[in-house]
């Protein structure tokens, strides 16, 4: 009788930034909770590098982010640098992973190509910075007016015709090339569940966001794709980042569901805002991590500021 105790028993959270810029204070506070919440429950934590957007994403700045983190005291026991089990942690390596999932999302009908530009969307989506009626969301995005959608009849024949196949990566590469392609997400189905700081959330699919990109057209997974997949994958039983990702909650729900996966759980955090009370972005150069350290700030003085 084995006495090993399986990895989803245990807390497993994770860090994961995108190599596109320096780390700035926001990232270290939104960092720092998830340390905490692995420490206090005596867990682990996984440091993953999201490295897919191709024309931002840069190896020198990879290194400068795991460099920053060290000096700020963070530590990960999973991660590029010291391995794991359910490595690679770089998302630029794990392209196979995203295509089985995606092509088990096609073979089920959940999702479809679109030709549509994103100009299109948004002219035929109309403005897209208000809350519609009656709802707490403001979209993060157009909601898409379905203009490519296919009928759900025709998106069952789909799945029929479509069973379960690993094509070769070459007829895959040629049915994806040049178009997005969406998640047909359920209209008008209220979607819930409880963040781990702000409580009970719920949102209406097809209001407060609508079919979302899971692959784009230069042929890369989307954010939320890859986040689906790694965290299912890595076993993270807990997901710690900003709130600016609440929203996305929902849409990552369905992934999970449309894939057959169990979701973690999510615990957002507030975004720090700076001075101006302007979100602070990665141009806020003064405030990375490596401007400040070179101010000689130290990071027990900048934790003092969280
Ligand atoms: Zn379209």
């Amino acid at each position: 009788m084995s006495s090993v105790v399986p990895p989803t028993a245990n807390y497993r959270g994770r860090l994961a930034p995108s190599p596109t810029g320096l780390l700035h204070l926001g990232h270290a506070r939104t960092f720092w909770t998830a340390r905490e919440r692995a420490r206090a429950a005596g867990g682990s934590l996984v440091l993953r590098n999201e490295d897919l957007d191709p024309a931002r994403a840069r190896a020198e700045l990879a290194a400068a982010m795991i460099e920053d983190l060290r000096w700020f005291g963070f530590d990960w026991q999973e991660g590029p640098d010291v391995g794991g089990p359910f490595g690679p942690y770089v998302q630029s390596q794990r392209r196979a992973q995203y295509l089985a999932a995606f092509e088990q999302l096609r073979a089920a009908g959940a999702i479809y190509p679109c030709t549509c530009s994103r100009r299109d969307v948004q002219e035929a989506a109309g403005a897209p910075h208000e809350a519609p009626p009656g709802g707490a969301w403001v979209p993060d995005e157009p909601i898409y007016p379905g203009t490519c959608r296919p009928s759900l009849a025709k998106a069952s024949e789909g799945r029929r015709s479509a069973p379960f196949l690993f094509l070769d990566t070459c007829a895959l590469s040629l049915a994806r090339q040049g178009v997005n392609w969406r998640f047909r997400v359920p209209d008008g189905t209220m979607l819930a569940f409880t963040d781990g700081r702000y409580g009970p959330q719920a949102a209406t699919a097809g209001v407060h966001f609508g079919d979302f990109i899971v692959w784009r057209k230069d042929d890369a997974p989307a954010y939320q794709l890859a986040c689906v997949v790694d965290d299912s994958a890595m076993r993270i039983t807990e997901v710690v980042r900003g709130a600016d990702l609440l929203l996305s909650t929902f849409r990552q729900l369905l992934l999970y569901a449309a894939l057959g996966l169990t979701p973690p759980a999510f615990h957002h955090c507030p975004l720090l805002a700076d001075m101006q009370g302007v979100r602070l972005a990665k141009r806020h150069d003064a405030l990375s991590l490596r401007a400040l350290r070179a101010q000689g700030r130290t990071p027990e003085e900048l934790r003092k500021l969280f």
